[in-house]
């Protein structure tokens, strides 16, 4: 079925293959700090980023587990990335929004609709969440999200699909 890629997902696809990572093994945040001169540092402090002197930097709990920093340092990119400067300035609402967002991206950016695509799932809901746990080394309960944001954006669009077939079919 053909299926149209969101600003988003453009965006982090781009992204993806401009630092040539397109396979799930590839993705690692060190990798991908290195190759984007991110400076990445370990505190056992809540996980943030800042920019400084033009410089982006990340710093990850290292009291957390290396799969919980990968999901931070996915939020903390999005904000770096993808919000700059829009924090400060803003009221509470819009702050929670881009909260929001983050966390949102860290679903497509730890597991990029591009890379999903290629994947035979299982029609069997438990082994295809599993299958998506290994190969992105995320935990089931987040492949499990990420997977039901994928259906449901697969299902709206074949609605959308069969509504446009039938708004174009000629009444005779
Ligand atoms: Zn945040």
């Amino acid at each position: 079925m053909r299926y149209t890629n969101s600003h988003l997902e453009d965006w982090i696809e781009n992204l993806y293959r401009k630092i040539d990572i397109t396979e799930p093994e590839q993705i690692n945040f060190e990798r991908i700090a290195e190759s984007l001169d991110i400076r990445l540092s370990f505190k056992p402090v809540t996980s943030f980023a800042l920019k400084h002197s033009g410089i982006y930097n990340i710093c990850l709990d290292s009291r957390k587990s290396r799969i919980e920093q990968w999901y931070d340092f996915a939020h903390e990119f999005c904000h770096i990335y993808r919000h700059e400067g829009d924090k400060k300035t803003m009221p509470t609402t819009w702050t929670d929004y881009l909260e929001w967002q983050s966390n949102y991206f860290t679903y497509h950016f730890c597991i990029p609709t591009f890379m999903l695509r290629n994947i035979n799932l299982s029609y069997i809901h438990s082994h295809a969440i599993e299958n998506v746990a290994w190969l992105f080394k995320v935990s089931p309960s987040f492949a499990k999200k990420r997977l039901s944001i994928y259906y449901r954006k697969l299902t709206q669009q074949l609605f959308s699909q069969t509504v446009t077939e039938n708004l174009c079919t000629p009444l005779l």
